[in-house]
């Protein structure tokens, strides 16, 4: 172990270089946004120090008043963000501010190496670099796009002053760790300006910037009282000891932004605000702002993102909106206030009723929140339900980055089930391409005459959905069908069994009826041919006994000799593989085969006498029949072998 008070130098593990050098070149034309970050991480600071002292009221020491300040050095070129907040510890500043570690961050470099990696060429498109930064938050790292050599020195509250730390690097390669008497709690974080950024020094850019970023930060953002005394002004009041402590004043509003009335914000403000909260690069795609008064008195300011964070499907991550009591910030993802499959949306919750000092175990059973949880609810859904109706390609936006969130909503949220449905997107078997652009109501009216069911086929990419066998029958009779092909479309289409009256029925599962619909003649058929070929289907039977159930012949089916049906109430096999992909037990019950009888393959297997043959010829069948499906074989060499066997004998023959 090192000895804690020594100057050290640690290494920035390899790939901190690398995000430097390209949060430098992507934000390159937003560069203020650094003052934006550092003053957030301040004002979370202060914050943090605030909820912590309702429990520990010496945390405050004797400095009760929170506060950040921004400070220019013109001579020694730097500007400094200070803050009497929570400050960061030796170890608090090993973890978070000198390594990689933040995962957020970790989770960028390696989506940016995911990105360069498929690039060949090697070259570098920064616009879709700042996009992805614009996914992450650089927070901190965003000073060096300013700064040459950035020092932060920073005390932890309630530790002594000698346990101050001094942190300071370059951005290349490594940075040096030192503790240091600092009498004031908190954090300074000295920016070393580059020499063609020396703009920055300007007292009038720095205030034009804080009131654009930052102006509703609560905290006060002080800057030095403007100092209008020409230089022997100052000298002579320096000579008869006129110069006092140098005076502050506060250059944000500070005003709350939720609490003021909608018809005073702009939208300039809505998105700024919503930069400030979600440290997102991008304007919100939209928003909502309200304020419930009576007897549980709240106001909520609810943001829809216009990208998914990276951390969407991160089980551990946090997610939630920011929740004030009064004005104070008590926490941050109070994942109480919104369920799982809105974890999406960022924004404010202040209640006037809630106690100050309500815990996330609080949050838990409190009639309150779940009042406004319902709310919120209501409002996301109709936030969406009028982009959905009004810009139907923003909504578009929407549903790529955030639909196979909403596709869990009807599993979790009972109750608005069927607003839930109204909002999802399919791909369908009407149109080319992969996109999810159909909704359920769309299908139902595009629903041929007495077509009563809305039909869905699930499988494991959007090619083996829309390829699959069990399509050819619909689309001969041109029955749209839903291609589900996300992980998440099993889970919802067990949870979704109707919409608007209208069951939600498998095409791989159970007997096929179009008989309503126009496919009479053809199930008809189906009936007669089975009675027909009752010995085919006992011989494939007893060939193939140990993995089907049973043959029966298909009306499903135009062009494929065969393929495979589940029971009704059976787990789909593709549900089935899934749940075997990632290591769960599949409940193994036996699919059905059903033969195409019009098929030639077929035809010319019912009159084969050789019964080595026909088994063979049975297993090929079969194993294709998964394999069109996008399953995979238990023995696939096996397969291998008997279709090897089989092409040799053709080329024996001659054939
Ligand atoms: P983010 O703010 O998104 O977490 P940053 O890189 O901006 O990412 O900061 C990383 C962490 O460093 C913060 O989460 C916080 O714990 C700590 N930190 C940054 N600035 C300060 C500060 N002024 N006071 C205390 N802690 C800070």
């Amino acid at each position: 172990m090192t000895d804690a008070t020594q100057k050290e130098t640690l290494e920035f593990q390899a790939e901190v270089s690398q995000v430097l050098d390209l949060v430098i070149r992507s934000l390159y034309s937003n560069k203020e946004i650094f003052l934006r970050e550092l003053i957030s991480n301040a004002s979370d600071a202060a914050e943090k120090l605030r909820f912590e002292s309702l429990t520990d009221a010496s945390l405050f020491e004797d400095d009760p008043e929170l506060r950040v300040r921004v400070l220019v050095d013109k001579d020694a070129g730097t500007v400094t963000v200070s803050d009497n907040g929570i400050g960061l510890s030796r170890q608090e500043m090993i973890e978070t501010i000198g390594s990689i570690a933040s995962s957020g961050t970790r989770r960028f470099v390696e989506a940016l190496k995911d990105r360069q990696d498929g690039d060949a060429s090697g070259n570098s498109d920064s616009a879709a670099d700042g996009a992805l930064i614009g996914q992450f938050g650089v927070g901190f790292y965003s000073a060096f796009i300013v700064a040459d050599k950035v020092t932060l020195i920073s005390r932890r509250a309630g530790l002594g002053a000698e346990h101050g730390v001094r942190w300071e690097s370059d951005g290349h390669g490594s940075y040096t760790l030192e503790t240091m008497e600092k009498p004031g709690r908190g954090t300074d974080v000295i920016l070393h300006l580059k020499d063609d950024e020396k703009e920055f020094l300007d007292d009038w850019r720095l205030r034009s910037i804080i009131s654009k970023f930052s102006d509703h930060i609560a905290v006060p953002v002080e800057m030095l009282k403007q100092d209008f005394r020409s230089d022997e002004e100052k000298a002579k009041d320096k000579e008869e000891g006129k110069d006092e402590a140098p005076e502050f004043e506060r250059v944000n509003t500070g005003q709350a932004l939720w609490m003021r009335n909608k018809s005073d914000i702009s939208d300039d403000d809505y998105k700024s605000f919503y930069k400030h909260i979600s440290h997102d690069f991008e304007d919100p795609l939209t928003w909502a702002h309200n304020r419930v008064e009576g007897t549980n008195e709240y106001t909520t300011l609810l943001f829809v993102p216009k990208r998914a964070p990276w951390d969407l499907w991160d089980r551990d991550q946090k997610h939630g909106v920011k929740l004030y009591v009064r004005r104070i910030f008590i926490m941050d993802e109070a994942d109480k206030l919104l369920p799982h499959y809105l974890r999406f949306v960022k924004g404010v919750v202040d209640s006037n009723d809630l106690p100050l000092n309500v815990s996330r175990e609080i949050l838990q059973h409190n009639r309150k929140i779940d009042t406004i949880r319902g709310a919120n609810v209501k409002r996301v859904l109709g936030l969406l339900e009028t982009m959905a109706k009004d810009e139907p390609e923003q909504y578009q936006t929407f549903w790529k980055e955030f639909g196979r969130v909403i596709k869990e909503g009807p599993g979790e949220d009972f109750a608005n089930r069927e607003r839930i449905a109204g909002l999802l997107r399919f791909s369908t078997t009407v149109g080319e391409g992969d996109a999810q652009d159909t909704s359920l109501d769309t299908y139902i009216e595009r629903m041929k005459e007495g077509q009563d069911k809305i039909y869905y086929i699930t499988a494991d990419s959007p090619a083996a959905a829309r390829h699959s066998p069990h399509l050819e029958m619909f689309r001969k009779k041109e029955i749209e069908v839903l291609l589900l092909s996300d992980r998440v479309d099993e889970w919802l289409v067990s949870h979704l069994s109707e919409y608007k009256g209208k069951h939600l029925q498998s095409v791989t599962k159970g007997e096929l009826d179009l008989g309503e619909i126009g496919a009479k003649e053809e199930k008809e058929k189906t009936e007669q041919a089975a009675k027909e070929h009752e010995d085919l289907f006992k011989r494939l039977k007893d060939a193939l006994s140990e993995r089907v159930e049973s043959v029966r012949a298909s009306s499903r089916l135009v062009d494929s000799p065969a393929c495979i049906v589940v029971g009704e109430h059976d787990m789909s096999a593709n549900l089935a593989r899934v749940l075997k992909s990632v290591g769960q037990d599949a409940p193994s019950s036996k699919p059905i085969l059903e033969v195409n009888l019009d098929h030639p393959l077929v035809r010319r297997l019912e009159s084969e006498s050789d019964q080595t043959r026909f088994a063979d010829l049975s297993l090929i069948l079969l194993d294709q029949a998964e394999l069109a499906e996008g399953g995979q074989l238990d023995d696939p060499a096996a397969f291998v072998g008997r279709l090897n066997k089989l092409m040799l004998g053709l080329f024996m023959s001659g054939a």
